[in-house]
């Protein structure tokens, strides 16, 4: 719930963070699972091959974003600045920040707030 009305604030103050959007639309916001063969036919329904889950590609890409944005905002808040790389030039810090989004879930709980 905090995290939520910090991520408002960041937009109210139109302060942009910039997060890596790779595999945003593939990527399941329930159970994790990423695959391509998660968009069928490359549809614009989203459907997990692992879950089931099912929803607008468009809406899933929007919910990894704000997850990924919500993580980084953590961290700056928890650090007292953002990422050594901002601009993801190292491969390499790239690939750290894409295995933690990887462990990012749209719970139950937060899937309830639809005024993202
Ligand atoms: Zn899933």
């Amino acid at each position: 719930m905090h995290s939520l009305i910090d991520y408002k604030a960041v937009l109210n103050n139109s302060l942009a963070i910039k997060v890596d959007a790779d595999y945003t639309s593939q990527a399941c916001p329930h159970c994790g699972y990423t695959s391509r063969g998660n968009r069928p036919k490359k549809g614009l329904i989203f459907r997990c091959e692992s879950c089931g889950f099912e929803l607008h590609a468009d809406l899933i890409g929007a919910r990894n974003i704000a997850m990924r944005t919500l993580l980084t905002r953590q961290d700056w808040v928890s650090t007292g600045s953002l990422s050594a790389t901002p601009n993801g030039s190292s491969a390499e810090a790239k690939a750290a920040r894409l295995s933690r989004f990887a462990e990012l879930r749209w719970t139950a709980e937060s899937s309830q707030h639809h005024n993202l």
